[in-house]
């Protein structure tokens, strides 16, 4: 099935190739947000949901492993007895290889965003110290921007409920590096989801923030 989700920043979110002195939220293209950097997202958001909510998610009767490797050699390790739920759904995140994804996440279609310079100081990752004089400048979404996505998966009522979970949690965590994010999510339910999928839906269905 597919459906459509929307992500609004909060912040902020800054674009472009990761530099020396600054980090982004948004890899790859520039004046972009691809969907691979959306599902990218989904995928750290649905381990922290695992490593947040597991107790609860326990009680409805989810049972979630997350390995949390990114290396491939440690994912092997983790995933010794089966793989790890993320990974199941999200495919690996091996060399290149997207090691077969469930999930499918399309940018739509649409006019180009304004993209706004701002100028940030240098701060060295290693000794979190200020640089003398290193003043650079990020290209940057404003907040406000709306992006739209389509995303699909299948009609397993179980791996929609976790992709719900990953677009939910995402209003907690973070897009990148430090990307505040809302999300909302075109209800997918038409009956066929389960008791976590349909409580998930409903809460994704308008705008944590008002405007
Ligand atoms: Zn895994």
């Amino acid at each position: 099935m597919i459906f459509r989700v929307w992500i609004k920043n909060l912040s902020s979110l800054t674009i472009g190739g990761s530099t020396d002195l600054g980090e982004v939220d948004i890899p790859m293209n520039r004046f972009q947000f691809p969907g691979s950097s959306l599902k990218g997202a989904m995928r750290s958001s649905l381990h922290r949901a695992i490593l947040e909510w597991g107790e609860e998610l326990e009680k409805m009767g989810y049972k979630l492993t997350s390995c949390g490797e990114i290396d491939p050699d440690f994912i092997e390790k983790a995933h010794q007895e089966r793989p790890c739920d993320v990974c199941s759904l999200f495919g690996r995140p091996s060399l290149g290889v997207e090691g077969r994804s469930k999930v499918t996440v399309i940018r739509d279609e649409e006019q180009e965003k304004k993209v706004y310079k701002l100028t940030r100081v240098g701060i060295d990752r290693k000794t979190r110290v200020k640089r003398n004089a290193a003043l650079f400048s990020q290209e940057v979404f404003k907040p406000g921007e709306v992006f739209s996505f389509r995303v699909e998966v299948s009609d397993d009522p179980r791996e929609l409920s976790l992709v719900l979970l990953s677009l939910l949690y995402l209003r907690y965590w973070r897009l990148g590096r430090s990307g505040m994010v809302d999300v909302k999510v075109e209800n997918p339910c038409r009956g066929q989801c389960d008791e976590l999928g349909n409580k998930l839906a409903n809460r994704l269905e308008e705008w944590e923030v008002e405007e």
